[in-house]
């Protein structure tokens, strides 16, 4: 199975991803958690990406396409993937369009977890992560037993810098004018698939149980 789950900031790309990747064993790419593992190991990558990302702005095409190339070469690709934050604008669609043809293999589908506007900044800004493990929590819905402190692992719970209110609004309109045409993109490619991003965490997964003929 080869996916593309597309969606607005906070549309809860990861988390849908998290129980996709429960029941099939394929690979998750998330260009976020790629670029935030290289920022935290002060990489050459994660350097440049930071200034763009804590601000709300997507990193350049040509850096990210590289990235995803590279990625998608590793042998835990060879059983599908799940891209998840990628691609983001015409560009890196168009080049992804020329990655796979390269390496002769074809998406299934691609998910579009609709979402509105003013749900997204309100899960964003009560959204928290740990800074060890990754674990994510939600200050209203979800939260810690023990404020700041992970569940799971003890480690530091934070906000991310990019879910700070104003750089949300940054991010969500540069999701309208950057990455909704990919919408239009692959639904002329006859792959798209429209999802209520509100209809918990296993929306996708039960979907394409359903749906076991389109992947
Ligand atoms: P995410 O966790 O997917 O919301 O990504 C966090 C940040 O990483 C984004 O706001 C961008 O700055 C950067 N980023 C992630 N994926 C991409 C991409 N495909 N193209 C450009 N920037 C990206």
């Amino acid at each position: 199975m080869r996916i593309i789950l597309i969606g607005a900031p906070g549309a809860g790309k990861g988390t849908q991803a998290e129980s996709i990747k429960a029941k099939y064993p394929i690979a998750h790419i998330s260009t976020g958690d790629i670029l935030r593992a290289n920022v935290k190991a002060g990489t050459e990558l994660g350097k440049n990406a930071k200034g763009y990302m804590d601000a709300g702005k997507l990193v350049p095409d040509e850096i990210i396409i590289a990235m995803v190339e590279s990625r998608l070469q590793e042998a835990d690709c060879k059983s599908g993937f799940l891209l998840d934050g990628f691609p983001r604008t015409t560009p890196q669609a168009e080049a992804l369009d020329v990655i796979l043809k390269k390496l002769g293999i074809a998406l299934d589908a691609v998910i579009d977890l609709a979402i509105d506007d003013e749900v997204v900044v309100q899960r964003l800004t009560t959204r928290r992560g740990c800074k060890s493990c990754g674990a994510i929590y939600n200050t209203l819905f979800n939260p810690t037993k023990v404020e700041g402190v992970c569940d799971k692992c003890g480690g530091e719970v934070i906000q991310r810098d990019d879910d700070k209110e104003s750089v949300i609004r940054n991010r969500l309109s540069v999701f309208h004018e950057q990455t909704a045409p990919l919408i239009e993109y692959y639904r002329k490619q006859g792959l798209l698939h429209t999802i209520d991003a509100t209809g918990g965490k296993d929306a996708v997964l039960n979907f394409l149980e359903k749906e076991k003929g389109c992947c």
